[in-house]
């Protein structure tokens, strides 16, 4: 039986970041999925949206989430900027992205919709607006040259210049207030690709189509029992996103997410979510390229709905774009996980479940990028390192990761 110091159990992206992390410091280590492919399941169906936290300045969080998220997109630009397809470049006032072959981002920002014009809407709806209208311009403004964007500090708000907000916000003469947000997308494939070459270079052994069944302690660590090989490891991580909760104490709520893969979508269009005071009004696209858009809008409990509201969405969408056609429709699932004793929901956890076997789930892709720093942080109570070797997409090692659910969807029209 092969032994390593570390399995991964799970290839999302929680999975692949922390094998990446571990590899990058000379951890022998295995990556256990059941799949045929890597990052087959959630971080297969995903829109691919870069949150930098303008969609949590209308949450009413203290903050929190914003500062998490900002705190990824530093974490990005600190522990990931060795990769040639990371193409984000700081500056004094917000982030640049730079057109590189590969590259794991888009210049694609996410436009914000307001609805503002609505009988029923409330005024604390339009002062909710304002604040995050406000919030977000000091987003784009963020010095990232000096960083620490997490540490935004939220008292700062200035409610005169809030409140002159909504006073122009109730002036507006369109039914919607278009705001361009810094949230921008991934080429997700580009980016796991790169970090699964760099980490099978450094020495990683992965393992798939191999279903984890149980782990059992022994005297040198842990067994790792598998439907198709079994490994010996000192360090278990688990990286299961919903599956996880058959092993720690979490209740995870699961809502279903329609979607639909289109083409036919105009040059012209811009990613963009509206946002309303009513969520089930909030729809959204994100342009792909080549006329091809993921449009989608709020998830629900009951997966029965999912049909007779992506109807809705499409038509919403055909104001924007007439001649929009649709490719394939699918639902993704969302896996929200509590951690009881943890204030923390939507955000990312990783978890000691016992003596060297950690839980790790993101909660989002974006957050993925402090997540591994933070755990290796957690076990070696020291950062990983900045700078090193890597290694671009080879096909060779960059084809055990799966496509997109959308670029399948979209290629098998053609
Ligand atoms: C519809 C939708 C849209 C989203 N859009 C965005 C977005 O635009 N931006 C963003 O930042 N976040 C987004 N998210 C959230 C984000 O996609 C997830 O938080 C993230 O992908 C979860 O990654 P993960 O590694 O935890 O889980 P997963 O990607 O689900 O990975 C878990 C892996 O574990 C494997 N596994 C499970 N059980 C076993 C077992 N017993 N043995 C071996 N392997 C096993 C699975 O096969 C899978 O590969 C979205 C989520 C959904 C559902």
């Amino acid at each position: 039986m092969k032994e390593f110091e570390w399995a991964v159990i799970g290839s999302g992206i929680a999975g692949i970041v922390s094998a990446e992390i571990l590899t990058r410091e000379g951890h022998s280590t295995v990556l256990i999925e059941k799949n045929e492919k890597l990052a087959s399941e959630t971080t297969r169906d995903f829109h691919e949206w870069m949150h930098t936290g303008s969609l949590y300045t209308l949450i009413p969080d203290n903050l929190i989430t914003l500062k998490f998220i900002l705190g990824a997109v530093d974490d990005i630009l600190e522990y990931y900027s060795s990769y040639q397809g990371m193409n984000l470049i700081p500056t004094e006032s917000g982030i640049k992205i730079e057109t590189v072959q590969n590259g794991w981002f888009a210049d694609n920002r996410i436009h914000f919709k307001y609805r503002i014009k609505d009988r029923k809407i409330t005024f604390p709806w339009l002062i909710g607006v304002a604040r995050s209208v406000y919030l977000i311009e000091k987003i784009k403004q963020h010095d990232w040259l000096r960083r620490r964007a997490g540490v935004l500090d939220p008292y700062k708000l200035n409610y005169q210049e809030i409140f002159k907000l909504t006073n122009t916000l109730i002036k507006h003469k369109q039914d919607y207030f278009d705001l361009e947000t810094p949230d921008f997308t991934t080429i997700s494939r580009n980016l796991l690709r790169d970090l699964i070459t760099t980490s099978i270079k450094y020495g990683l052994h992965v393992s798939l189509s191999n279903e984890f069944l149980k782990y059992k302690k022994n005297d040198d660590g842990y067994l790792i029992h598998c439907s198709k090989e079994s490994f010996k490891a000192k360090n278990i991580v688990l990286g299961l996103g919903a599956n996880i909760s058959g092993f720690i104490e979490a209740d995870v709520k699961t809502s279903f997410a329609p979607l639909a893969v289109v083409s036919n979508i105009s040059k012209e269009t811009n990613s963009f979510t509206e946002l309303d005071y009513y969520p089930k009004n909030c729809i959204n696209i994100i342009t792909k390229g080549n006329n091809i858009g993921l449009i989608g809008g709020i998830s629900f409990s009951d997966k029965n709905k999912c049909d007779s509201y992506m109807d809705e969405v499409i038509k919403k969408h055909k104001k924007y774009n007439p001649d929009l056609q649709v490719l394939n429709r699918y639902i993704g699932v969302k896996s929200e996980i509590t951690v009881k004793n943890q204030p923390r929901n939507y955000l990312y956890h990783i978890i000691e479940i016992e003596s060297n076997v950690w839980g790790i789930i993101p909660g989002k892709f974006t957050l993925g990028f402090s997540i591994a720093p933070e755990f290796y942080r957690r076990i070696y109570k020291k950062n990983p390192r900045k700078s090193f070797k890597t290694f671009s997409n080879d096909g060779k090692y960059g084809d055990l990761v799966s496509n997109t659910a959308w670029y399948d969807m979209s290629r098998n029209q053609k």
